[in-house]
């Protein structure tokens, strides 16, 4: 099949809420055919010959299957599952040797924009400035804080050579004493049916920097993650991520 024909998708958790946009979206674009809707008790090895790319959208423990799977057969994938252990994470890293992968945290085309944002602000408002991040969901997302939320705190941490392990601070309570300026503050709200908000804030004294993204709807991360797909199917192998896909790099 030329590189011209609709690139053929595999939907892996197409029952989802996200598979359900995947597929609702998919079908508007001319570039876009999906050729299999894959959930849980349903074989992707069966029909993963059947695409030029998979795209998945499950759970965290999936996702290293998905991905030695996508190896083996040498078909590009994109993920957009979160709350990833380092083990999982190291699994997309070793696929990405054979085929090209995106896996991103948030494929907004908003929230890429606040990640390059989110990195200036730090870089020009320096080390005087305390460093929190807020997000809330939707009362049925399963892990936290967010993967986005996550993104944003590493991007922090790498802004100030900090290591994010030692300065990520998730929530508050009791008598914990003054914050120590060596510190990233990480708040999950959960409730009701919010698609997805991320606020930093860049708290110093005499002023306040905040910036915010509101997702109102799933279509955003559905529209980015196709556009991922198109893209990733004439990639090289290796592990790449939304900035990539926007040209936000370099
Ligand atoms: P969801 O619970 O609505 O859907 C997950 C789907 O995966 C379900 O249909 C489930 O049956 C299916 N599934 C579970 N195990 C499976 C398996 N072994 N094989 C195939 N399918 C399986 O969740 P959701 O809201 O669609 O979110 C899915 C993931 O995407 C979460 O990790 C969420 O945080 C993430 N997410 C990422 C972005 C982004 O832009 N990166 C945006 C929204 C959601």
């Amino acid at each position: 099949m030329s590189a011209d024909s609709p690139t053929r998708l595999i939907i892996h958790g197409a029952k989802g809420r996200m598979g359900r946009a995947l597929i609702a979206c998919a079908g508007r674009l001319p570039d876009a055919r999906v050729v299999a809707e894959v959930d849980q008790g349903d074989s992707l090895e069966a029909v993963i010959d059947q695409a030029d790319v998979v795209v998945d959208f499950t759970l965290h423990h999936v996702v290293p299957g998905v991905a030695r799977l996508c190896a083996a057969r040498g078909k590009p994938l994109v993920s957009g599952t979160t709350g990833l252990s380092e083990e999982e994470r190291a699994a997309l890293t070793e696929a990405a040797r054979a085929v090209p992968i995106v896996w991103a945290s948030n494929f907004s085309t908003g929230v890429n924009t606040l990640f390059w944002l989110t990195r200036k602000a730090a870089e020009i408002l320096g080390p005087a400035f305390d460093l929190e991040i807020v997000e809330m969901h939707h009362r049925l997302k399963k892990d936290a804080p967010s993967g986005t939320a996550a993104s944003l705190a590493r991007i922090l941490a790498e802004a100030r050579g900090w290591s994010l392990a030692e300065t990520a601070r998730h929530g508050r309570e009791g008598v914990i004493g003054e914050r120590p300026a060596r510190e990233i503050g990480i708040h999950a709200l959960r409730g009701g049916d919010v698609v997805g908000d991320h606020t930093v804030i860049f708290a110093g004294v005499g002023e306040r920097l905040e910036l915010t993204h509101r997702a109102s709807s799933r279509e955003t991360f559905a529209q980015g993650a196709l556009r991922a797909a198109l893209w990733v199917r004439q990639q090289p192998p290796g592990l790449y991520d939304m900035q990539d896909v926007l040209g936000l790099k370099g």
